[in-house]
């Protein structure tokens, strides 16, 4: 794929050493949905992008940082590649170089990123972030298996490192750095806005389909097409409350700000998946089989939003939901308790 992220989404590709976006919360949340709205596939590299950016922002050396901000400006595509199978990535470290073995998968934009940034195990088995210049090495790529049902865009093929050595500086952080809280998982205030992108469009389409043909005044329509502006609202004040809580941690960035950005985080994950799986099911009865065929824009919408929506851990991200909520009942207690111990109430 040949992706090309236009100028108004790369200004916001900008961090400060604390991985905060130069422009601010508001335009990186904001190029997300904009993103999401025109075109997933591409919003799901630009994502990528930003997540590499902010780490090298965070964890980079100044030689690093310096190189990062040469190569975004000359075009260059950053990511980050994480996820993989049993064959996952390891490296050992012989003549002063890293030598990696072993396969990402889901290694979005396979061919068309230049900067990925490759978790892979130490010798002691750590996860150690890695900086890979792409364009100089040779990797494999095997994409026999790629038949996503949406998202094909994207690339998200395997990629093989066998036989690859990196100098001792592609290091990037410490082992470990790369699962930090909150920024591990307070990222997916990311993804959650690109997608609400994509909802925003699915909504303001299946509107201008119903118009086109006279059939907004049918009132099973226009009950439908509540339903939908009701979930696209709620998939919107999550991603708000989510970004609000990283300016929150921004400005005072302690254990308190840290856990609620975790939880806005893990709440709008459910809540926009939730909201989106409404949304869909509405568009395709709304539209029904004329409208899901090409040139409308809804078969390709619904593909790559069901395949989207597909994020790591989704129960684990529910059950701590529900975890949290108890440790804060039970803490509620025993603070109430107390108090009344010592008032004697
Ligand atoms: C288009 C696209 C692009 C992507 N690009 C990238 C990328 O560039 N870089 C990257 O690192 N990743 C990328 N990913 C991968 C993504 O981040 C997730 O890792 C991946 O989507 C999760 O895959 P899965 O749904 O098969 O996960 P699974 O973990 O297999 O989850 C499937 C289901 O099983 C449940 N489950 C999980 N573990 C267990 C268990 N132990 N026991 C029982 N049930 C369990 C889950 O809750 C879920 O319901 C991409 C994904 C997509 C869809």
């Amino acid at each position: 794929m040949s992706v090309t992220l236009d100028p108004d989404l790369l200004a916001v590709a900008h961090y400060d050493d604390r991985g905060v976006p130069v422009l601010g919360r508001d335009a990186e949340i904001a190029a997300l949905a904009r993103a999401g709205a025109r075109d997933l596939c591409v919003a799901r590299i630009f994502e990528g992008h930003l997540n590499g950016l902010g780490l090298v922002a965070r964890f980079g050396t100044t030689a690093q940082r310096a190189c990062a901000r040469l190569d975004a400006r000359g075009g260059r595509i950053f990511g980050v590649w994480n996820t993989e199978d049993e064959d996952g990535v390891a490296f050992d470290v012989a003549d002063e170089r890293l030598r990696l073995r072993g396969w990402k998968s889901w290694a979005s934009g396979a061919r068309a990123i230049a900067r990925p940034i490759v978790t892979a195990r130490d010798a002691d088995g750590r996860a150690q972030m890695l900086l890979v210049p792409l364009d100089a090495i040779a990797v494999a790529i095997d994409d026999t298996k790629w038949q996503p049902l949406g998202m094909e865009a994207t690339d998200s093929v395997r990629v093989g490192f066998d036989g690859v050595t990196l100098p001792r500086d592609a290091r990037l952080g410490e082992p470990g750095d790369y699962m930090r809280e909150p920024w591990f998982s307070g990222g997916a205030t990311r993804f959650v806005a690109a997608q609400t992108g994509a909802l925003e469009r699915l909504v303001t389409e299946t509107l201008e389909y119903l118009i086109d043909r006279g059939r907004d005044a049918d009132s099973l329509q226009v009950a439908r097409v509540a339903e939908m502006r009701v979930a696209l609202e709620t998939a919107r004040l999550h991603v708000a409350r989510g970004r609000d809580a990283w300016k929150a941690f921004d400005a005072a960035p302690d254990d308190a700000h840290a856990a609620d950005v975790v939880v806005a985080a893990d709440c709008a994950r459910v809540a926009v998946a939730r909201a989106a799986t409404g949304i869909l099911e509405r568009a395709m009865t709304a539209v029904g089989a004329r409208g899901l065929v090409a040139p409308h824009p809804f078969a390709r919408l619904v593909r790559d939003l069901q395949m989207y929506l597909r994020q790591p851990a989704p129960d684990a991200i529910a059950r701590r939901i529900g975890d949290t909520a108890f440790a804060e009942a039970r803490s509620a207690r025993t603070i109430g308790s107390a108090r009344s111990t010592a008032t004697g109430a």
